[in-house]
């Protein structure tokens, strides 16, 4: 059920550059599940409201406990004010919504997540709800980045990792400063060398962040003969 939550900000750190992780505590429950958004209301200077949304990406059984993953865009309204919070301030949100969660059915395929930058957020709630419920097929997750700086989450998915799993982790970098990597470019690009011929059938693929990057993959998925009822996708612009 949607309503409106009062939270403060109990950790803030730079994941890297541009991107900060924020850790927000409630006072209630909060019931969501793996996969979906919360609205932030944030007042600006002038005193405007400005709206946003974010995916959580905390597991699902932290009910009092959110993290979240936040690019700061360049003159962005509601970068402008997120780079600038403190630990204790109040952030004021409405949620949880969302409809890009993870199938029952898809539980019993080979999953892949596919994204780009914080596109992946969503995906490290929906990896705790897969080892929670005893996922045992394969999970690829499949994430581009710029360089070898902009890694998101990396030591996170390797720590949550269990053995049921059979979990494959490839980062792309379309400008990697180590020229010699074998996945460099965007995530489109190799999607026909990661899937296999089998999996393409038989597989649910999740894919999340800017239009753009959602456009090339799910095109280039089809040309591989995937089905849009296997897609399910997160727009983040
Ligand atoms: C359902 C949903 C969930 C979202 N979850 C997240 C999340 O978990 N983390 C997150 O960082 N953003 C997320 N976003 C995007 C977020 O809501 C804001 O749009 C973003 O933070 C920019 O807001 P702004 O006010 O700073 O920029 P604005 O002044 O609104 O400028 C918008 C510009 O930023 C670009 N942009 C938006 N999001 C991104 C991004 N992630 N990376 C690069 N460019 C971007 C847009 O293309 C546009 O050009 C989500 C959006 C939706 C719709």
């Amino acid at each position: 059920m949607i309503k409106k939550y009062e939270s403060k900000i109990v950790k803030y750190e730079h994941m890297n550059n541009s991107v900060i992780k924020i850790t927000l505590m409630l006072e209630e429950d909060l019931n969501f599940k793996a996969g979906q958004y919360i609205t932030i209301v944030f007042t600006n200077p002038d005193g405007e409201r400005i709206s946003r949304m974010y995916s959580i990406a905390s597991s699902t059984k932290d009910k009092r406990s959110l993290d979240l993953c936040i690019k700061l865009i360049e003159n962005g309204s509601a970068s402008n004010i997120i780079k600038n919070l403190k630990l204790g301030n109040d952030i004021f949100f409405v949620g949880p919504a969302g409809k890009f969660v993870l199938t029952e059915e898809s539980k019993e395929k080979d999953i892949f997540f596919i994204s780009s930058g914080t596109g992946i957020t969503p995906f490290i709630s929906m990896f705790h709800e897969l080892i929670d419920t005893g996922y045992k097929n394969t999970l690829t997750f499949i994430n581009g980045f710029r360089d070898e700086n902009d890694i998101l989450f990396t030591k996170e998915i390797s720590s949550l990792r269990k053995n049921d799993i059979n979990l494959k982790l490839l980062n792309i970098l379309s400008r990697p400063l180590n020229q010699n990597i074998i996945y460099k470019g965007h995530v489109q690009d190799f999607l026909s060398t990661i899937i296999l011929k089998r999996q393409l059938q038989n597989s649910h693929f999740y894919i999340c962040g800017l239009k753009d990057m959602i456009d090339s993959v799910s095109l280039k998925l089809k040309e591989l003969g995937v089905k849009d009822e296997q897609i399910f996708l997160e727009e983040y612009d």
